[in-house]
């Protein structure tokens, strides 16, 4: 799954393909999406969080609004800042891999894609952003085929997103 792989490399989210790495020890197996992605592209299995040492379970962690910009925050110990492990993990990521596509669990502070609640330093949710990796990868190939799994549940959905990838692969 290196660079110059013939098939379209899709990163997705890790818990989408059955591992159980998120905060509470689960997964977010979705069959349908990962047999029909399976059969015309690579995938290509990622979790932010595990991958910068986070264990499962773990504590959860939010978007929070500080200091004019968004950090992700440990929700037990927010002196715990996650934001630049994520960020520089993100791009570490990018280096090693040519991606044709990217599927993300929505609503993760670090997967998600513009879904993700964010916090005021009250508690007060004041905004729906990206989590922190999928917004670095976003801003570094912003014409990167992208979607969450929550629009990918249909056989068309999964047709037109599997289009847009091979359309993309098709310029390397
Ligand atoms: S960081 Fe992403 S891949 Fe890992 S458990 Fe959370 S949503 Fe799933």
């Amino acid at each position: 799954m290196r660079k110059n792989s013939s098939l379209p490399i899709i990163a997705i989210s890790a818990c989408l393909t059955g591992q159980a790495v998120r905060y509470d020890g689960g997964h977010k197996y979705t069959p349908l999406l990962i047999e029909t992605l399976s059969k015309h592209t690579t995938l290509l299995p990622v979790c932010p969080e595990t991958a910068i040492g986070l264990s499962v379970p773990r504590n959860k962690i939010q978007l929070t609004y500080k200091n004019g910009e968004i950090r992700v925050l440990d929700t037990i110990n927010p002196q715990i800042d996650l934001s630049d492990l994520l960020h520089d993990y993100a791009l570490q990521f990018l280096k090693q891999y040519q991606l044709s596509g990217l599927i993300l669990q929505e609503k993760s502070p670090s997967c998600g894609i513009d879904n993700c609640k964010t916090f005021a330093d009250n508690g007060e949710i004041i905004a729906y952003s990206s989590g922190i990796f999928a917004a670095t990868v976003m801003n570094h190939l912003p014409e990167l085929p992208r979607c969450c799994a929550i629009d990918l549940r249909n056989h068309q959905q999964l047709s037109n997103f599997i289009k847009q990838v091979e359309d993309y692969h098709s310029n390397f």
